[in-house]
């Protein structure tokens, strides 16, 4: 992808929703230092001097970079073999990590009500 939104190709926001560092370790379960200590090697945003925010599609993504799958789970998961002409046809430079979505499991407002 090119253009304005090529760094952020992961991010699949359609409306603004950052995170500080305190709150997107709460939504981690991790501890905010631990953001602040790695953050050179996480996906985030930067606006000028102002701390770095997140939004949840970089959360996800730092799920994704710091998961730990044991060879046995890795096994398991191991998608079908795909025929070469199959592999052509995808864009290879894609990452796994754009077909991550939220689950079905939060909750949206309706609108309207
Ligand atoms: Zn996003």
């Amino acid at each position: 992808m090119t253009g304005p939104f090529a760094s952020r190709s992961h991010c699949a926001c359609v409306v603004v929703q950052n995170y500080d560092y305190d709150e997107a370790a709460a939504k981690l379960k991790i501890k905010a230092d631990w953001l602040k200590d790695h953050i050179s090697t996480l996906p985030h945003m930067k606006f000028g001097h102002n701390a770095a925010v997140f939004c949840d599609c970089d959360l996800r993504l730092i799920q994704a970079i710091n998961t730990v799958l044991p060879p046995r789970a890795a096994e398991h998961l191991t998608p079908p073999q795909q025929t070469q002409a199959e592999s052509q046809t995808t864009a290879p430079t894609t990452p796994a990590y754009t077909a991550l979505r939220p689950s079905k499991g939060r909750k949206r407002q309706t609108a309207g009500v």
